[in-house]
């Protein structure tokens, strides 16, 4: 146990950020880190329950009791390799997870639970300032090819854990850059992209070979991929975008959340907007910005618009606003439905709950303004909420540029998955189980959100690891790669 008191002694105190005026003109991460001699102190406060429920909590199962007892004794190298024990990538978590460890930590009963995702974060970037982290190049070869299709982390997280157990990995990607939605969806202010890079470097250096600009399924067949390599894993992500079926769809102003957002990451990388971009330049400057759907997509579309300038940003959510506090007695250690504040909201942004829109409105072809009405959520048939319009409630929203981020569908069929042959979900995601990722075509597996749909990062990572030594089992007989 880290310290038997420091749950009653130690307050807690998380990362502070620069100030929205500053952070909101350009697109750097804007999270200021503690000094050690805090995060020692913050990791003090683990009580090392008996049941870690924030081990329970996060998807990759993190040893969070462990890693935080040798933080708090000083043995920042050692809480490194915990750390990594479970997860590939914390440098990646620790700035985008929403965190579910922390809402499952038992301080958490009282609103204060241990900074884990900050000590992660910390650990892992020490790390690699110290020069502790380095290839782990396999000591033995097996003479096995693997190509993973998709460099999202379900991809990356796959490639490094096959590489690691001594196969030859080939990762295809059919964008210009490597890291799938890391590196196209979530934008610079929230993880900066040379983070990728880096671990890009370290897994080359254990012989993953990376392809870019590759897209199986299309100019590489996927019968190619097939022939040239033992094993296959999908992991190509939930690209299949939520459309609004409303008049006026086809207006010009209004834009898939992706079209705006990779057209961004695009231009802080240096690289040609125009691939991301089919209908030209899109910018918030001066406009007056309508946001649809109210997740992680829509807040990225919020704190980008700030970032280009923009008139005013709405956004608009179809459920109802959830209650600021959740009743623990019925959610612990449970991830908790209530309202959430992102630092993009706090940056600005108007937000309106239990909203319908109904249509586009414009003039000479371009979206001047969105018609929506006011719902109201009651219980329906057989108890299920039923959504209803309340009379007299439709209103005008002035709007130049409305991004739409109500979520993704699923795989995208045509290409891959089809040429692969491999069976889909009723959902529409490629049929698999988490326990061999096999698909119906032998020695192709699936892993990720092409597998299970729009999720989060750390579900990514975690299925990589466990579909690679699903992968490792099937090519060797056995695997010594964690599940
Ligand atoms: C805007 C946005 C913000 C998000 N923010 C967060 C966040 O803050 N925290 C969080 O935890 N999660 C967030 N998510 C979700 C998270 O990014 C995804 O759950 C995660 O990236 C899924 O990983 P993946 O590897 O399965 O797929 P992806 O990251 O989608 O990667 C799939 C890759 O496969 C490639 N590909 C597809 N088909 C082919 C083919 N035929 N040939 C070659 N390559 C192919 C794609 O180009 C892509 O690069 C966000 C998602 C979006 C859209
Ligand atoms: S990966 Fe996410 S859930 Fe797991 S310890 Fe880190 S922040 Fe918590």
């Amino acid at each position: 146990m880290a310290n038997p008191t420091g749950f009653l002694t130690v307050e807690r105190r998380d990362r502070g950020y620069e100030d929205a005026e500053t952070r909101t003109h350009n697109y750097r991460e804007f999270v200021h880190p503690l000094p050690y001699t805090e995060v020692q102190r913050q990791a003090s406060r683990c009580m090392d329950c008996g049941i870690p429920y924030c081990h329970n909590g996060c998807p990759v199962n993190n040893l969070i009791p462990d890693f935080n007892n040798l933080v708090h004794r000083e043995s920042w190298r050692g809480a490194l390799e915990t750390l990594h024990s479970t997860n590939n990538f914390p440098e990646f978590t620790g700035r985008v997870c929403p965190a579910p460890c922390e809402a499952s930590c038992t301080l958490n009963l009282q609103d204060n639970p241990v900074t884990i995702k900050t000590i992660e974060c910390q650990i892992v970037d020490r790390g690699w300032e110290e020069g502790w982290i380095q290839p782990q190049v396999a000591k033995k070869k097996t003479g096995k090819n693997v190509a993973v299709v998709g460099s999202g982390p379900s991809g990356l997280a796959a490639a490094q854990q096959l590489a690691r157990a001594g196969h030859r990995v080939t990762v295809f990607e059919k964008n210009d850059r490597i890291g799938g939605l890391l590196r196209y969806g979530i934008p610079d202010f929230k993880m900066e992209k040379h983070l990728i890079d880096r671990r890009m470097r370290q897994m080359e250096a254990e012989g993953v070979t990376f392809q870019p600009g590759v897209e199986v399924g299309a100019a590489m067949p996927v019968s190619m991929v097939l022939a040239d390599y033992d094993a296959v894993v999908m992991s190509g992500g939930a690209e299949l975008p939520r459309d609004l079926d409303i008049e006026g769809r086809t207006l010009d102003g209004i834009h898939f959340a992706m079209d705006f957002l990779t057209q961004q990451n695009r231009r802080v990388a240096g690289d040609p907007e125009s691939k991301a971009a089919p209908r030209g330049t899109i910018s918030a400057k001066g406009l007056d910005v309508v946001v649809i759907g109210g997740g992680d997509t829509g807040s990225d579309c919020i704190g980008t618009s700030n970032r280009h300038g923009a008139k005013t940003v709405t956004q608009l959510e179809i459920m109802p606003k959830p209650p600021a506090h959740e009743n623990k007695s019925l959610t612990w250690p449970d991830w908790p439905l209530k309202l959430r504040t992102s630092s993009s909201h706090e940056e600005g942004a108007e937000r309106d709950f239990s909203v319908v829109t109904k249509r586009a409105i414009g003039e000479n072809g371009k979206v001047e303004a969105l018609e929506c009405v006011r719902v109201e959520w009651v219980n329906g048939a057989g108890g299920r909420m039923e959504m209803r319009e309340v009379e007299g409630s439709m209103f005008y929203l002035k709007a130049d540029l409305v991004l739409l981020a109500m979520g993704f569908l699923s795989a995208r069929h045509n290409g891959l998955v089809a040429q692969s042959g491999a069976a889909v979900d009723p959902r529409g995601n490629v049929k698999a189980n988490v326990i061999d990722y096999k698909t119906t075509v032998p020695k192709v597996y699936s892993c990720g959100d092409m597998r299970r749909g729009q999720s989060l990062v750390v579900w990514a990572i975690r299925e990589g690891r466990q579909c690679a030594r699903a992968v490792d089992e099937f090519l060797m007989g056995s695997s010594e790669l964690p599940r």
